[in-house]
């Protein structure tokens, strides 16, 4: 489909965009929902050019959104925000999307190492706070990251969970000061691994031992038969996201 092109780049971190400007990027969003992801992204670059990065934990979406990527931007800019409490499976997964697509994701990480930071906290803070554990170890490296960037791209989809089910293709993420495209909002968890399947995208193996959501070691169990995808994650708690794409 042929997207008619109007330019968000212009949109100042400093100020956040008036009311017309978040017209014309909820307009950008309603034109990109017939879209295809590839047609989002390759718009998203249009758009941003360097300007745009992609944050990945190597969840399914996040894979497959980095195999469109090397098709059709291969140098852009790609990070995990590696907190020291990840599976070993899920850093393997990026030496695999490495080698078969040439995209070494990067690490950005915590000023303190795992061992420093928990020295600090008397121990492990995502036993006692695991809401600051995620803000110290997530939110606050992604505000680093995000100072250099005008745009971030996300593999989260509306039916993952309540939180996310208002998600636009394009919108303004207010906490990061970051316009925020999710090519992958209005589809199905069964598009996502027919699309991987049919690709032989590379995938975290930890999904076929009952993780269907991977998030970090501590915080993360493998799920029962008919349980919801992201109920392995702050089992046992109320936390149900890390923040990083709620608005709060
Ligand atoms: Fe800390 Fe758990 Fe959040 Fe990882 S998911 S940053 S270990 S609280």
């Amino acid at each position: 489909m042929a997207i008619e092109m109007w330019k968000l780049r212009d949109i100042s971190k400093h100020e956040p965009p008036d009311e017309e400007q978040l017209d014309e990027i909820a307009r950008h969003s309603r034109v990109l929902e017939d879209a295809q992801p590839e047609e989002i992204i390759a718009w998203a670059v249009e758009q941003f050019s360097d300007k745009l990065t992609m944050a990945t934990a190597f969840g399914p979406e996040g894979c497959l959104i980095l195999s469109m990527i090397a098709k059709i931007a291969p140098g852009m800019y790609v990070f995990n925000l590696d907190t020291g409490y990840q599976f070993e499976e899920t850093l393997r997964t990026r030496e695999r999307i490495a080698e078969k697509y040439g995209i070494l994701v990067d690490y950005q990480r915590h000023e303190l190492t795992v061992r420093e930071f928990e020295r600090l906290h008397e121990g492990p803070l995502h036993q006692i706070d695991s809401g600051l554990c995620c803000r110290e170890r997530k939110l606050k490296v992604l505000h680093r990251v995000a100072a250099d960037y005008s745009a971030w791209m996300s593999g989260i989809r509306r039916d993952q969970s309540p939180h996310r089910a208002n998600t636009p293709i394009v919108g303004w993420d207010k906490k990061f000061k970051l316009v925020k495209i999710s090519p992958l909002a209005n589809w199905t968890k069964e598009q996502v691994w027919k699309r991987i399947v049919d690709d032989k995208v590379p995938y975290n193996p930890l999904h076929d031992q009952g993780y269907p959501s991977v998030g970090c070691r501590p915080c993360t169990r493998a799920v029962a038969q008919g349980e919801d995808e992201r109920a392995g994650r702050w089992s046992g708690s109320r936390k149900t996201e890390c923040g990083l794409h709620t608005e709060d």
